[in-house]
């Protein structure tokens, strides 16, 4: 049968959606792929097809183990034989799934990825597998997100398998640096990419405000839009359930320190809109496909852009309209990084954590096109969407040629080697010790924009990183160094402004 025929009579559709076929016919032709699809692109299809022409199993590899029951008894339903081994069963049962995919009365076998990592793999080295699938494989690179040391222990077992079966990863986020490792990892050569902008999505940025305030306004003009507010703490969880709950907000919460019993509950209570509002960590999200999720707003910064795009690509699933807003408060930021300080990690994990930290900053600091930034994140190209805060932002641009001279030459005399906080004492004439135990204040730009607050001055100092002309360079402290676009400014050939922000307390259009 070919791939078209079991579209339609396996799984009842008529066409395939954009890349499936190629990453189809890529797997079939014995070539390893990668495929970046956005969450709901159909990522599935792409080894489950493969997994019914090919004669021997196809190992799918997939955290989620929540769903991997779900994933199965789907496939039954459609006639598919597959079975699933994860932690939940004994080990009865998994000798029992492995012989029944030994004998070939199995063509997809579910797996964890921990399972494969103890002790069974003598029972995988006896199945005939041809096709092994990795879901969510940005896990298996340190530059991803969500990364996961099983997973790059699977790269070890992959190898070692007798039947050099062809691999397929897929993934709904990869920057190019961490498609680039998941496919030196595993040896791919394919890359299958689909659009990843989002047209029904505006995104905005909110700043310094009080987000219990704006939250409580958005809610009341957009009643009962079903929609989830993601925090970073438990706590903070519990504490906005509570506040939004006095205020008459229908709505539930998630978090990992919930009972199963109780997330499930939960859980249901939001897809199934008997209650509107979802409030959670983001523990809350991976796999759920609720498609009329009208918002997703962050109470407070995550870690990663990545991780920014995944949560709120829960929105708009439907194709209509609807508001991705992150709340940012740089104390968040500060948070995080206090996380990121405390953490278990070692030396290198956290340096990466705190450059993912940075680039999330820039976003909010951006005046760029929302989306369209995200798009160059991820090494995409795109037009600009006319729908974000940044697009609908109508106040005027100023020069700040002149101020920003002021800053790279700062920087630069103090050898590109210090950071924002220092800088910007300089800049603004500050007695403390440490400008004097280096003696900036002998520099000339000591005290040149000692008219503005220190406060200020970091804000625009954070504008001309996210905008390209300075680059924060380091982990825990980083440093400000001068990009070739803010050389240029120096030397008077490029000029740079910026939409300022204004004195009155801004409100920003929710529902345009
Ligand atoms: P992903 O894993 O990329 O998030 P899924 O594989 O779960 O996405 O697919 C999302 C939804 O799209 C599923 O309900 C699936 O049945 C449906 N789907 C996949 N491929 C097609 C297609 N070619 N035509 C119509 N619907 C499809």
């Amino acid at each position: 049968m070919t791939p078209q025929t079991i579209l339609k009579t396996k799984f009842g559709y008529d066409t395939f959606r954009i890349g499936q076929q190629e990453v189809i016919d890529n797997t079939l032709a014995g070539k390893n792929v990668l495929a970046i699809m956005p969450t709901g692109g159909g990522k599935s299809l792409c080894y489950q097809i493969p997994a019914l022409i090919l004669s021997g199993v196809t190992l799918v590899i997939s955290p989620l183990i929540s769903l991997m029951k779900d994933q199965v008894d789907a496939l039954n339903e459609n006639g598919i034989a597959a079975t699933f081994i994860n932690s939940t069963l004994d080990h009865f049962e998994i000798e029992e799934r492995f012989n029944q995919a030994a004998s070939g009365a199995v063509k997809l076998l579910y797996v964890s990825p921990e399972r494969l990592d103890s002790g069974y793999f003598n029972e995988l080295a006896q199945l005939p597998i041809q096709l092994i699938a990795i879901d969510e494989a940005h896990c298996i690179s340190q530059w991803g997100h969500d990364f996961r040391p099983s997973y790059l222990r699977l790269t070890e077992t992959i190898q070692q398998l007798p039947t050099s079966p062809t691999i397929i990863a897929l993934t709904a986020t990869a920057t190019p640096k961490v498609a680039h490792d998941i496919m030196q990892r595993l040896n791919i050569n394919e890359e299958v990419k689909t659009d990843f902008s989002r047209p029904n999505l505006s995104f905005k940025v909110v700043k310094d405000q009080d987000s219990d305030q704006f939250l409580l306004d958005y809610l009341k003009v957009n009643p009962d839009q079903s929609g989830i507010v993601y925090a970073s703490t438990r706590k903070e969880v519990e504490r906005l359930t509570k506040l939004l709950n006095k205020n008459n907000v229908a709505v539930t919460m998630y978090h990992g320190g919930l009972s199963k019993l109780q997330r499930q509950h939960n859980q249901e209570d939001f897809l199934y809109d008997r209650l509107p509002v979802m409030v959670a960590t983001n523990a809350f999200g991976m796999g759920i496909d609720k498609s009329n999720v009208r918002f997703v707003i962050h109470d407070q910064v995550p870690g990663s852009l990545e991780a920014y795009y995944q949560e709120v690509g829960r929105a708009g699933r439907d194709g209509l309209p609807s508001d991705v807003i992150l709340l940012f408060k740089l104390h968040d930021v500060q948070i995080q990084h206090f996380f990121i300080d405390q953490s278990e990690m070692d030396n290198q994990n956290k340096h990466r954590e705190y450059l993912k930290l940075q680039e999330m900053t820039q976003y909010a600091n951006t005046q760029q096109c929302l989306q369209q930034y995200i798009l160059n994140y991820f090494g995409e190209e795109g037009p600009v969407c006319g729908n974000c805060s940044n697009c609908l932002d109508d106040r005027e641009s100023q020069d700040i040629t002149v101020a920003t001279q002021k800053i790279l030459s700062c920087v630069k005399r103090m050898d590109e080697r210090f950071g924002k906080v220092l800088v910007a004492q300089v800049l603004t004439g500050s007695r403390v010790q440490r400008v004097k135990q280096f003696h900036f204040d002998q520099l000339s730009t000591y005290g040149v924009m000692k008219n503005q607050s220190q406060k200020s001055v970091s804000e625009l100092i954070d504008y001309l990183t996210a905008s390209g002309y300075l680059r924060a360079a380091g982990g825990q402290y980083p440093v400000l160094q001068i990009t070739t676009d803010g050389l240029a400014v120096l030397q008077g050939k490029e000029t740079v402004s910026r939409k300022m922000a204004i004195q009155a307390k801004q409100s920003l259009p929710v529902n345009d």
